[in-house]
């Protein structure tokens, strides 16, 4: 009898619990429901992302994945229906939005007796497991990333061994809306997609870029990291086959790489237990802290014209190829939060707009992290000087210059501040449009005051 795999968050082939479940039922109909609820939202760099991957999946699928249009309640089971299956597997989904259509499906599906049977999650350790020695969710990442650690993985999946893919006429319009989405004017320059681009990018970074991962993760002006948050967000790999590979690799490295997918599996874990706290503060202390209203500003922040060179080289790598450097994703929140006094959803709706690998747990706990309001432990003096961070992190200016090119005729640090230079400003780069020590200065005093009204 046939089985459906519900393809979501898990868009590859390879170690695929949830294939390997649905082949032990029988013939599998790999599914993508192209959803508008989620699609619309998306933006048009993660429509287009998720346009290619698609492509690629469908050929890893030999041809064979059905894609259709409209509300997984309805289409999954009517599907099921057509093709007589008796399960729908699927891979389980753990944020708010999609666990609630899920549990929608499910009913769907019950109410015809086809069975749901969800295995694994795009985590290595499913949200919600670890736990402290009281039975608590942790607060606080550390903690939380020791007992993750201790707690362990199972071994990536082998691949089904004759598999038999079933077939189902495809939504052609479907198609037509992806490909329109793919080839739409505008769109970044995208990194190649799939599940053989993504393993051939591990094993490049596995052999050239791990060992000197520890040292130059922070620096966007080297080519310092994975790049792998693309295809980690549908899942066309799954953290766990890169944990496999780790020992034996150069251990401080490989630590710290372990330690950036523990940050994934955190704020998902904390997703899970405060489904509110992705577009509300975790942290309820800060509730009153006082915020300007949007302005001019925020629109010189969206393009990457606030005068700090940093930040908007940024701003403008992130709309140019949609995927920004961690840290300067950092630093350019901490300048809308700190600098603008702008309430981090804002930002928060931009960066979801403009990201490939756009994911609500990492992306709003990742400002909400900046903004003070979050999981940090320590959240009241952080305030990142932009000009000092472009010095220490991109100490020749390569990064700046590579994105601005008004400031191409400045050498070396100089480019993080041209007000300083007799020439700084003749490539037409704007002036600073905030005072950073000033507006340190306000930020300070206003997390005081809410501090001690709260
Ligand atoms: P690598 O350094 O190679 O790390 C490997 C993987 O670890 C990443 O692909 C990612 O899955 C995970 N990871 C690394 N750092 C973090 C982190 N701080 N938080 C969570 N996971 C992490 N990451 C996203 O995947 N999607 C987002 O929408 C997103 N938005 C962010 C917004 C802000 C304001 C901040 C500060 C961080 C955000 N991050 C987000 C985390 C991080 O910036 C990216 O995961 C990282 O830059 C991706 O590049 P990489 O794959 O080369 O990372």
């Amino acid at each position: 009898m046939t089985s459906i795999l519900w393809l979501r968050r898990d868009l590859r082939r390879g170690d695929h619990p949830a294939l390997a479940a649905a082949h032990a039922d029988g013939p599998v109909l790999p599914l993508f429901v192209l959803d508008p609820a989620f699609f619309d939202d998306a933006g048009e760099p993660r429509q287009a992302w998720l346009a290619h991957t698609l492509r690629a999946l469908d050929e890893a699928y030999e041809g064979r994945l059905c894609l259709r249009y409209g509300t997984p309640e309805q289409v999954v089971p009517e599907l099921a229906t057509e093709v007589v299956a008796r399960s729908v597997h699927v891979s389980a989904e753990t944020e708010p939005d999609g666990a609630a259509r899920d549990a929608r499906v499910q009913e769907a599906l019950g109410q015809r007796d086809i069975a749901w049977v969800a295995t694994g999650s795009p985590y290595a350790v499913a949200p919600g497991r670890i736990r402290n020695q009281q039975g608590n969710p942790y607060r606080v990442f550390t903690p939380f990333c020791r007992a993750w650690r201790e707690h362990g993985w199972r071994p990536p999946a082998s691949e089904p061994r004759g598999l038999t893919l079933h077939r189902a006429e495809s939504d052609d319009a479907a198609w037509r809306k992806l490909d329109a989405a793919a080839t739409a004017s505008g769109v970044p320059a995208l990194p190649p997609a799939g599940e053989q681009a993504a393993r051939s990018r591990w094993r490049e970074f596995l052999d050239e870029g791990l060992a000197g991962y520890a040292t130059d993760r922070d620096r966007p002006d080297l080519d310092g990291t994975s790049r792998l948050s693309p295809y980690l967000k549908f899942g066309v790999l799954h953290p766990r086959t890169l944990l496999a590979d780790l020992p034996g690799r150069p251990p401080r490295s490989a630590n710290a790489f372990g330690t950036e997918l523990a940050w994934r599996e955190f704020y998902a874990d904390v997703v899970h237990h405060h489904p509110d706290s992705l577009w509300h503060d975790l942290r309820p202390e800060l509730s009153g802290l006082a915020y300007d209203a949007e302005s001019d500003l925020v629109d010189a922040w969206r393009t990457g014209h606030t005068g700090y060179p940093l930040v908007d080289a940024g701003m403008r790598q992130l709309l140019a190829i949609g995927w920004m450097h961690n840290r300067v994703r950092m630093v350019t929140a901490s300048f809308l939060a700190k600098d603008l006094h702008i309430w981090w959803p804002v930002g928060a709706r931009h960066f979801l707009q403009h990201l490939i690998d756009g994911d609500p747990a990492s992306n709003n706990h990742g400002w909400q992290w900046v903004a003070g309001t979050g999981t940090d432990a320590a959240p009241y003096f952080r305030i990142f000087n932009p000009v000092e961070q472009g010095k220490k992190f991109d100490p020749n200016g390569d990064y700046v210059r590579r994105w601005i090119p008004e400031l191409r005729q400045l050498s070396g640090a100089a480019v993080h501040e041209p007000w300083r230079s007799a020439d700084g400003y003749a490539g037409g780069y704007p002036e600073r449009i905030v005072d950073h020590a000033e507006q340190r200065a306000v930020a300070l005093e206003r997390l005081a005051m809410a501090r001690n009204a709260g």
